[in-house]
């Protein structure tokens, strides 16, 4: 399950909290992301999340994200060894030629 919410999730110790993830559930708040672009990537990592992704340091939408401005840069896709763990959480392997 996933929330989305317009209201502010972060506080005065971590003001830039832009969503948050436990297993089964997660919120993501579009109140400092107006543009539906960022808030899409915003909701495509917290999902990343809910499959079980960890953050990941390579170009890919599971990539820490600290500040809204990050944002920008953010792909909207998952690496390929993002594609590769999500594949083998399923007990598949990755089909040949089949990302990027
Ligand atoms: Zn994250
Ligand atoms: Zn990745």
């Amino acid at each position: 399950m996933i929330w989305l919410v317009g209201e502010n999730i972060g506080d005065c110790w971590r003001p830039w909290v832009l969503g948050a993830a436990v297993p089964g559930r997660a919120v993501v708040s579009t109140f400092r992301l107006p543009r539906p672009l960022e808030a899409l990537k915003n909701t495509a990592h917290e999902i990343g999340h809910l499959l079980g992704l960890p953050h990941c340091d390579a170009r890919c939408c599971m990539r820490p994200v600290r500040h809204e401005s990050q944002l920008v840069a953010l792909p909207l896709a998952l690496c390929w060894g993002c594609q590769k763990r999500l594949w083998a959480r399923q007990g598949e392997t990755l089909p040949r030629g089949g990302a990027a």
